[in-house]
């Protein structure tokens, strides 16, 4: 049995206290090791650059460890039983690593639990111990490790399977306020740490409720495939993020996310959706990529990177579902889907890297370019997060077309969840093609050959006609415009366009990055300068876009900012602003009957165009 027991103490030096027992004979030679990313989210962190201290005894005395690589050690001896002490520093806040202090205590098993090699199979328990701040506030531990004997507040002894399992645990431990429900008779848990006062909680369990409750349904089973699910969410002034495990999600949100009581719960603000499309991410995950995975990814080598060309598939399809199962839980009316839509559409329509990057190059490089952004990152890469989901709105039509209105993208997941969910079988990395051809009798190679492989425009003119949505792509005026649903199809005439995002700063506006080929390129402009002037009038950031926009199209400007604190002026002639900003409405004369079956696809089967 491999013992793990955590103490945190040391809060306000932010020091988590871990000792691991092996009751066990260990030979000479055992390696021990900590992950070196957290599946999920696709980059080299080094979780062992945080352990601060390490030393090992057997029975009392010590015993030799040696470090042999930036993340592994090994014993240099043979011992009847083991004991390894070691602290780790945890001052991150992010869902991916660790944080203590003295208002909360949270860790992933990937920044506390060291590895045992060749023993990974083995059962692996824990003791989570209270400081004495956590037992003086009635702290309560939240986390979806089955529980072995633990008292009212949650501390005491926790147990899971293998080593993969037990990394896939999240703790949150604080004073947490707690909402409870049953989706199909399991226990779900909402913790949120920090929260602020006056939030309409009973809101927040009901709508969430029924986002789970549409998902269970969707896959087809009297359950899901875990025995309870905890979401723990971290409320801060700024924040937004989460990340996925097998029966829990860990969660960053801002104050202004969650609703507030006596507010009107027949609108819904873009915050509060945003919230509830992230909670429904992640729920979505403990199907894909939780347990349908890409083949490359069994076993699960947390030492480096694993490149897989699927994640348009396991981040793309859930970012698809994520906002569409809002709908279909009825939390959110079909306007707004369409809204949340025509936002998707303008994020990737922003993005000059679609020239560039297939999505599937997108997925594969991951590790190095889509989690490592930089300026450049408008001109170099395409996101599979929003592209991915507009490929699966695209196949989604393609599935319905084929199939005459019979199947959909529903269908897939169905069977993918068959296939390869239940069976732990992991998915090639080309076989979604085969099943879509299993499905249709067609493998749609046309379909996936332009839309996962090639940087070729998606099919969206199509599929928005077929759905009787009006499509729209206006030339941008502020950088802050989204697009969106609109009423009405919008008119707007040719703007100005000078290339480049920016964000306020004392002196002017500064350039965070510049569009290639653009008017602002061609006057050198890079990310860090900071516009002052425009034809020797002083601009700021907040007036800049309005400012641009008024002078018509080809005009030649003089820029004048600063670089490395020195001032230089350059000359550019404004170009068209590019169609990239989506407005979606609904065509009078179409009774939207396609819309409402991909929104409700209980109602009667009806043809898609
Ligand atoms: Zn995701």
């Amino acid at each position: 049995m491999i013992h793990y027991t955590v103490n945190f103490e040391q809060q306000n030096a932010h020091l988590f206290e871990i000792r691991l027992n092996l009751n066990f004979a260990v030979n000479h030679g055992q390696r021990f090791y900590l992950p070196n990313w957290i599946p999920g989210s696709y980059m080299i962190r080094d979780f062992s650059r945080n352990i601060t201290s390490l030393c090992a005894n057997s029975k009392g005395e010590p015993v030799a460890l040696e470090k042999t690589d930036k993340s592994s050690w090994q014993l240099l001896q043979d011992v009847e039983c083991l004991e390894i002490n070691y602290q780790v520093y945890a001052w991150d806040l992010s869902v991916r690593s660790a944080h203590l202090d003295s208002e909360h205590a949270f860790f992933n098993g990937t920044s506390l639990f060291l590895g045992i090699d060749g023993y990974e199979a083995e059962d692996h328990t824990v003791i989570l111990n209270a400081s004495s701040v956590a037992r003086e506030n009635q702290w309560m531990v939240a986390t979806a490790m089955p529980r072995l004997n633990v008292d009212a507040q949650g501390f005491g002894k926790y147990r899971s399977g293998c080593y993969e399992e037990l990394i896939d645990h999240p703790f949150e431990v604080g004073n947490l306020t707690e909402l409870n429900f049953e989706v199909a008779g399991i226990e779900h848990q909402m913790v949120f740490c920090e929260a602020p006062d006056r939030v309409d909680w009973e809101r927040i369990r009901s709508d969430v409720q029924k986002i789970c409750a549409v998902q269970v349904e969707f896959f087809g089973d009297q359950q899901p495939p875990f025995e309870r699910y905890v979401f723990m969410t971290f409320v801060q002034k700024k924040g937004f993020g989460g990340l996925e495990h097998r029966a829990s999600t860990a969660l960053h949100c801002s104050f202004g996310d969650l609703p507030q009581k006596g507010e009107n719960t027949d609108k819904i603000s873009p915050e509060y959706r945003g919230f509830l499309s992230l909670c429904c991410h992640e729920y979505f995950h403990s199907w894909n990529v939780k347990r349908i995975k890409p083949a490359r990814f069994i076993p699960m080598n947390l030492s480096k990177e694993i490149n897989t060309e699927l994640l348009w598939f396991f981040e793309g399809i859930t970012s698809y579902y994520d906002e569409l199962l809002l709908a279909r839980s009825g939390v959110i009316a079909p306007d707004e889907y369409l809204d949340l839509l025509a936002q998707t559409v303008t994020k990737v329509m922003r993005s000059r890297g679609r020239f560039k990057q297939s999505v599937a190059e997108s997925s594969f490089d991951a590790w190095t370019k889509f989690y490592k952004q930089d300026e450049n990152a408008v001109n170099s890469l395409v996101s599979y997060y929003t592209k991915g989901a507009l490929v699966a709105l695209c196949l989604d039509f393609e599935i319905r077309r084929h199939s005459e209105g019979r199947q959909s993208l529903d269908d897939l997941m169905r069977i993918v969840w068959r296939q390869f969910g239940k069976t732990g079988k992991g998915l090639g990395e080309t076989q979604v093609k085969q099943i879509v051809k299993e499905m249709l009798g067609t493998s749609l190679s046309d379909f996936f050959a332009k839309a996962l492989y090639s940087t070729e425009e998606l099919p969206l003119q199509s599929v928005f006609d077929g759905l009787g949505v009006s499509y729209q792509l206006l030339p941008q005026y502020l950088q802050s415009e989204k697009g969106g649903f609109v009423s009405a199809q919008k008119q707007r005439k040719t703007l100005s366009f000078l290339g480049l995002s920016h964000s306020a700063d004392p002196l002017g506006a500064k350039v965070t990055s510049v569009v290639e080929g653009s008017c602002a390129a061609e006057a050198g402009l890079s990310q860090g300068d900071i516009i002052i002037a425009l034809d020797n009038v002083r601009v700021v950031s907040s007036e800049l876009d309005e400012y641009i926009g008024k002078i018509p199209p080809m005009t030649k400007v003089q820029i004048s900012f600063f670089r490395r604190e020195r001032l230089f002026h350059r000359n550019c002639q404004l170009s068209e602003s590019e169609a990239n900003t989506c407005y979606l409405s609904l065509k009078e004369e179409v009774a939207t009957e396609n819309l409402l079956h991909w929104l409700q696809p209980d109602k009667e089967v009806r043809k898609v165009s």
